[in-house]
């Protein structure tokens, strides 16, 4: 917990995909990208093909249908089966090797590229190719959404057709283009501007010594809390997109100080493959046990919490959260997930193991999950 690490290389402003991405890959001598799109990519996927410098060879894996939960090691496969020296059914554009990754869209998206870029030995392909030697391609992000960017900490692990874990990585440049947000449907949104406000709450809540990420997490919990409704209710609000994914990347940035409980349990629902597509849509239900079972451990900082969203004192923030999400139209309670108590000794076990846990401002254990997950059902 003693390590601040800050060196990820991004560029914000509108429309920087026309303005930037184009000279970003001429000068990596990026001319054969792989390019990951998801559910949420939308018209993203043709203003980015609209801007590839001439002779670019781009090739799209497209994982929008996968069920993240059970798949993501499936679609890490693919993704590397795509941009190695073999043809894939699912691939389309150009022929050969690949020598970049671009996550373009949601979560899914994001995580798959930066699982892809992985550097392996040649006994233990697949791995991305230039000629006969695997390399370490470059990984570009263009987020769709406001959520962690491909910043912020993997909710998957992925491993390869050998069961080995593979690494992820930080993306080389993140392109954060607000406009890219325009198209987006409102629930989706919805989903991933709550999961921006967690990231925010619970880095500042955890208790690791990481001044830069307080102050982020400050910031960002302030735009949040001011803009993701007004977001949500009209997609195409320039001023809501630049705040939100603003916001976003505070909150990507300062979630490496820690997550939390909130987290714990939601990436136990996403693995156990119950949950849904985005794990925000979970946040308003599990908010509440999460925020009262941490209460008594850090009330200085639940009062830094309330002063960032103007409420009136740290009690209030649970509250208004669980109000915001229902306003958002995100369930309140994970009854439809059907859980059954079975269900529950296993995500409390797996929340309780989760690294979001250790990062927790107080200790909970899996019996102190289970009761969070009876309180949200
Ligand atoms: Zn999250």
């Amino acid at each position: 917990m003693s390590l601040i690490r800050y060196a990820a290389r991004i560029h914000f402003a509108e429309r920087v995909i026309e303005d930037v991405l184009p000279e970003e890959m001429r000068v990596r001598r990026i001319a054969a990208p792989l390019v990951v799109v998801d559910a949420d990519t939308g018209q993203a996927l043709l203003r980015v093909l609209d801007c590839l410098p001439l002779g670019c060879r781009p090739r799209i894996l497209d994982l929008s249908g996968i069920d993240a939960g059970t798949d993501i090691s499936r679609a890490v496969q693919r993704a590397l089966r795509t941009g190695g020296d073999c043809a894939d059914d699912d691939a389309s554009g150009g022929e050969g090797d690949c020598d970049a990754v671009i996550g373009l869209g949601g979560a899914v998206a994001l995580a798959v590229a930066r699982f892809a870029n992985v550097e392996r030995s040649p006994a233990s392909a697949p791995s991305l190719r230039r000629g006969r030697e695997p390399v370490a391609a470059q990984v570009l992000s263009v987020p769709t959404l406001p959520g962690c960017l491909g910043l912020g900490p993997q909710s998957w692990s992925a491993r390869d057709q050998r069961g080995v874990a593979l690494p992820s990585r930080i993306p080389d440049v993140v392109f954060c283009d607000p406009t890219l947000m325009r198209s987006a449907a409102p629930a989706r949104l919805a989903a991933a501007g709550m999961d921006v406000l967690v990231h925010c709450l619970e880095a500042l809540l955890a208790t690791a010594w990481n001044p830069p990420a307080d102050g982020m997490a400050f910031d960002g919990l302030r735009r949040a809390s001011c803009w993701l409704e007004r977001l949500v209710a009209d997609p195409g609000d320039s001023d809501a997109g630049r705040e939100m994914l603003a916001a976003a990347l505070n909150g990507a940035l300062a979630s490496q100080k820690g997550l939390g409980a909130v987290h714990a349990m939601a990436h136990a629902l996403e693995t156990l493959a119950v949950g849904p597509e985005s794990h925000g849509e979970l946040h308003a239900a599990l908010i509440g046990p999460a925020l009262a079972f941490n209460a008594p451990a850090v009330p200085e900082r639940f009062a830094m919490v309330a002063e960032a969203m103007q409420l009136r004192d740290g009690r209030a923030v649970a509250d208004h959260l669980v109000a915001l999400g229902e306003r958002l139209g995100q369930p309140r309670c994970l009854g439809h997930l059907g859980l059954t108590s079975v269900g529950i000794d296993r995500l409390a076990a797996a929340a309780a193991r989760a690294r979001a846990n250790r990062e927790n401002p107080r200790h909970a254990t899996a019996a102190d999950y289970k009761q969070m997950f009876r309180a949200a059902r």
